[in-house]
Order: C-alpha cells, then sequence, then structure tokens
C-alpha cells in the first residue's frame, strides 16, 4: 500500500519520514523533565488522575500547568509523528479544503500580528510551518518570511509552494539561525509538544529584535471544551507534554523575558465537516457520535462553511522585553 501524505495527498517514503521523525524529534526532545516541581513557578506538583493512557499527569496547584511525568521515549514520540501526524488518508478534495481551512486560519494570525508590527521590510519567522499557508498570507501581507519544519516532506511542499527555500528542515534549537533578526516570531500548536518550553521561549526570545512580538497558540486548560469534558479533553495526547492555563503561559513568558503579554481564547478556521472528521479519528465517547450526528445531518454546502471558533485553544501575544528580570 502506498503512504500518501496527509495534506497534500502526494506519495510519501514512510521509511524517510520516520528516520527523520526519530533523528529531529530525538534531539528536540533529548532533555527530559522529571522534576515533581513545577517547571513554570516551581510549587510541588501533584498527581492528578491521568487522561492519557499509560502516563502518570502531574497538575501545579498554583498556576496550573499541567505535564506528563515521566515523557514518553523518544521512540514512541517518533513512531507517533511518522505515522499519524505526517501520512494519511487519500483525497484531493480533502487536502484542498483542508489548506483552505489553515490558509484563513493563517490570515488571521497575520492580521493580528501585523497590528502589533509593521510588515514591510520586517522579518517574520514560523516555526512548525508545515506546508507553508500561513508563510504564504505573511508574504502577502509584505513580510520577509522564514519557516522552520521537523518534517523534510513538508518542508519541501512548503518550498515548493512559495517558490524560494524559505524552509529548513530542523527546529529553533538546533538550526544555526541568526540572533536578534526577526520582529515577529508565531508558533502555534507547538509548544505543547517539546520537552523543554522554557527552552524554546529563550531560543525564540534570542532570535527576536528587541521589542520584537511572539504569538502562540496551544491548548488551553481554561477552554469551554477542557471545562465541559474533563479528562475526556480531546488535547490530553501522549505527544502533548504541557498543557498550559492562562496564567502559566503567562508567567512562563515573563520567566523567559518577555513583557506586554495578553492571552485570550485562541480562534481558528474551522468547518463542521473538519470537526466530524476529527472527532471521528480521535474518539470521545458520547461527543463523537453526536457530531457524527450532526455531520450526517446537515447539508454539504453548510459542513464545508469556514466558521472562525474558539475550541480548545489559546492565543499569547508577547513583546521581547528589554531585559530579562532576574529569577
Ligand atoms: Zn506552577
Amino acid at each position: 500500500m502506498s503512504i500518501i501524505c496527509i495534506e497534500c495527498t502526494e506519495p510519501a517514503d514512510r521509511s524517510l519520514t520516520r528516520q527523520n521523525a526519530d533523528t529531529i524529534w530525538g534531539s528536540l526532545h533529548s532533555r527530559r523533565h522529571t522534576s515533581p516541581r513545577c517547571p513554570v513557578c516551581e510549587r510541588p506538583t501533584l498527581l492528578r488522575r491521568s487522561a492519557v493512557p499509560n502516563y502518570a499527569l502531574r497538575a501545579c496547584p498554583k498556576c496550573r500547568l499541567e505535564f506528563l511525568d515521566p515523557q514518553p521515549a523518544d521512540s514512541v514520540l517518533a513512531a507517533i509523528y511518522s505515522d499519524d501526524y505526517f501520512l494519511g488518508e487519500r483525497g484531493a478534495e480533502t487536502a484542498e479544503r483542508r489548506s483552505k481551512m489553515k490558509s484563513a486560519t493563517g490570515a488571521f494570525y497575520i492580521d493580528t500580528l501585523a497590528r502589533l508590527v509593521r510588515p514591510e521590510n520586517a522579518d517574520l519567522l514560523e516555526i512548525g510551518c508545515g506546508h507553508g499557508e500561513v508563510l504564504l498570507e505573511a508574504r502577502k501581507r509584505g513580510f520577509r518570511i522564514s519557516g522552520i519544519d521537523i518534517s523534510e516532506h513538508a518542508a519541501a511542499i512548503a518550498n515548493r509552494r512559495l517558490g524560494e527555500p524559505a524552509v529548513s528542515v530542523g527546529t529553533i534549537e538546533t538550526l544555526p539561525l541568526a540572533p536578534d533578526r526577526f520582529a515577529a516570531v508565531l508558533g502555534a500548536d507547538v509548544i505543547e509538544h517539546v520537552r523543554d518550553p522554557e527552552g524554546l521561549l529563550l531560543r525564540i526570545r534570542e532570535m527576536l529584535i528587541p521589542g520584537g512580538i511572539l504569538l502562540l497558540i496551544t491548548p488551553s486548560l481554561d477552554s469551554w471544551t477542557r471545562r465541559l469534558l474533563r479528562s475526556r479533553w480531546m488535547e490530553y495526547k501522549v505527544e502533548h507534554l504541557y498543557y498550559f492555563s492562562a496564567m502559566s503561559i503567562r508567567l512562563l513568558l515573563e520567566r523567559c523575558g518577555f513583557d506586554e503579554i495578553r492571552v485570550s481564547p485562541g480562534r481558528k478556521v474551522l468547518t463542521i465537516d473538519y470537526i466530524a472528521r476529527h472527532f471521528s479519528r480521535f474518539r470521545v465517547p458520547i461527543l463523537s457520535p453526536l457530531i457524527g450526528l450532526l455531520r450526517r445531518a446537515v447539508p454539504g454546502r453548510i459542513a464545508h462553511r469556514q466558521l472562525l471558533l474558539s475550541a480548545s485553544g489559546l492565543m499569547a501575544i508577547a513583546r521581547k522585553a528589554d531585559a530579562r528580570r532576574p529569577q
């Protein structure tokens, strides 16, 4: 059976992708957090009833950060990223709709950034840029663009789509990028995956120009879906190593030398069809069958209509402070 990229439906080599994930995620995830203290506010943490099968989940009683402890092995994460993340079912129509949805979400992120950073002659970096939909939107508005992705396949697609070698394979920790270069850095759905979020933010800070802006998107423990679904929340996954509340992301950003921090519910452009597919792939009792029923009940033109929704994430915007506060 041939293996296809879930986003572009082009053939992809499973062994190459696995090797890619093994080496790159292995490097990124080489440092493991094993302390029972909260890595954000340093309070002793509590074990909570784990929502992630086979993994213990710790929660901070002060800032409400949650994290897997111990973290999954590199080989477990590499298998998840190589098989389920980058590769998947065939379907050019689905891929095109998904790409349009990502572009619309990207346009929303870039419009948000462009209100804080004048795009003309400003350098923007996207971490985890996938197939480059957000970078395309950024370039349309006048940003000079750079991207990083751990998937060699995704980076190749992005560069072809962009018509310039703007995307590199690797991580912000390992790539030799110049410090004090970027006016804006965007990381959507990245920080919850890394073993060392503090290290990631410090590296981003190093690469921002003074006063540069960071925009982060990550699942939120304050979201309505988390409050409703509790331990059945769809964001509890083996590959999500950290779960932030508004308070914990704010504290971590302050600790890493950012100020003018604003945290708000994250919004994404989604369709009923996409939501139904997601809940069919990642089953949640009661909710998955209900959403399946809804999908079957609505006509196609409504199921594919783009909606800007607040579901499970937060958006954090922060400015590189002039100096880091003493710890
Ligand atoms: Zn804490």
